[in-house]
């Protein structure tokens, strides 16, 4: 059998490396042929020397020329191509022959690459959601127009992909999307403005990278689903549901006319949902913890509290404005989560900027690539405007003036 050509981008993060670790499982059907990241050279080199790929990329010039300088000395027999800065990305998915590319990078970052990898006539095994956040109409339409698939790697949306085989488009009535509710279910609001960077790092049930662990605590991560989901399903807003299940058991559910519910339960191992996106429609062998029920005991579902977490009502609402709405939703959490994690503001603070960003934002309709990522920009700006406002950044400024008088 032919081995599947797949390039992984964000290869040194959480999910890189599970796709990594689902190749090795897979040694007979995958063959990795190109790897991407940020600035971890390191990292990439060990990678590039483990499965030798054609082409890596590091998006970071200087790591990017770390990088080559390192592999010309290794003197390998067929050394990688080696693309440097954020073009370089999307120089490697277009030149580099494959059948799927999965897309682990974190943020809107993400987008040029899985735009590349679809006109390039790629399949795209989809992780990085805020690039159909900020691009669906036209991510899902290019898809579309190249006869290629986006396949769902986000565990929420491989199980409603999976439920969905057990009816017809016309039969759905619904989609529920289940959320662990974050580490801060049970606080109060009050209790809230007084959590740490720390606290909020420590996710109840998975091991993510740092920016979507802080969307998960916000419940940022389901907004985002909604709207991921709107895409992926060609679903209208009211076709779905969030709830909030801590036990992160059941990963999503597909209800039916008839009143039918299915559903995907398994261990919480991101590995599940990115084997099934690489082998779809087969299902192979895989090693992980195997779901025992009766350890289990209790599933518990709740419905997510909006006034302590807007992020799922404003979700609605960015679906219903349309056009850039997503956009400037996506880039100012982005440039809000970034502050969070240099302590420059309060955990409750990410959704006031983020909420305040969008009303001061015109919605510009049925947008271009240009125009979205125009209201990318944009949203990073204004929502960089409202974070010096804040009295915590304004609190860093005065620590960070003692800090270099001492
Ligand atoms: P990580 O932070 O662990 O990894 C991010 C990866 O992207 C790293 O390889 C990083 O490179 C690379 N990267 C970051 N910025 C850029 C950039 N500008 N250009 C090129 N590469 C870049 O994130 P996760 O693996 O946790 O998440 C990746 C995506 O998958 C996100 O969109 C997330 O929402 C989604 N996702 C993650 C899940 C999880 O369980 N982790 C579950 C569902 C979805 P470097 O290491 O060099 O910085
Ligand atoms: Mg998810």
């Amino acid at each position: 059998m032919l081995r599947k050509r797949v390039l992984v981008l964000g290869s040194t993060g959480s999910i890189g490396k599970s796709t990594l670790e689902v190749a090795d499982n897979l040694r007979d059907e995958i063959l990795v042929v190109g790897l991407a990241a940020h600035s971890q050279w390191e990292k990439l080199l060990s990678q590039t020397l483990q499965y030798a790929p054609v082409g890596v990329a590091l998006s970071d010039p200087a790591a990017a020329q770390r990088l080559e300088a390192e592999i010309s000395r290794q003197k390998l027999p067929r050394p990688p191509k080696v693309y440097r800065g954020p073009q370089g990305l999307v120089d490697l998915v277009r030149a580099t022959e494959g059948e799927v590319v999965v897309a682990a990078i974190s943020g809107a970052a993400g987008l040029p690459a899985s735009i590349a990898a679809l006109e390039t006539g790629k399949d795209l095994a989809l992780a990085n959601k805020e690039s159909l956040v900020l691009a669906g109409s036209l991510l899902t339409r290019l898809a579309r127009d190249k006869g290629r698939q986006v396949l769902p790697v986000d565990s929420e949306h491989s199980a409603i992909f999976q439920s969905l085989l057990a009816g017809r488009p016309e039969e759905v009535e619904s989609v529920i999307l289940t959320a662990s509710g974050g580490p801060f279910r049970q606080k109060s609001l009050e209790e809230m403005r007084q959590v740490t960077k720390a606290e909020a790092l420590q996710h109840p049930t998975w091991v993510m990278g740092a920016k979507i662990t802080i969307d998960s605590a916000t419940l940022m991560n389901k907004a985002l689903e909604v709207i991921e989901a709107r895409w992926l399903f060609d679903l209208a807003p009211e076709q779905i549901r969030v709830v909030v299940h801590p036990q992160s058991i059941i990963h999503s559910l597909v209800q039916f006319h008839d009143g039918s519910i299915i559903c995907q339960l398994g261990p919480p191992d991101m590995k599940i949902p990115i084997q099934y996106a690489l082998t779809f429609p087969r299902r192979r062998a895989l090693p992980v913890k195997r779901l025992r029920l009766e350890e289990v005991g209790h599933l518990n579902f709740e419905a997510p509290d909006t006034e302590r977490f807007p992020a799922i009502r404003l979700a609605y609402e960015v679906l219903r404005l349309g056009g850039t709405a997503a956009a400037v939703f996506n880039s100012a959490n982005e440039v809000a989560v970034t502050a969070f994690l240099r302590d420059e503001i309060k955990f409750v603070e990410i959704l006031e900027c983020v909420e305040q960003t969008i009303r001061d934002h015109e919605i510009i309709a049925d947008p271009s690539l240009d125009t979205l990522m125009a209201a990318d920009a944009w949203g990073r700006k204004q929502a960089t405007a409202h974070l010096t406002r804040y009295p915590s950044t304004r609190h860093r400024v005065v620590k960070d003036q003692s800090v270099l008088k001492e």
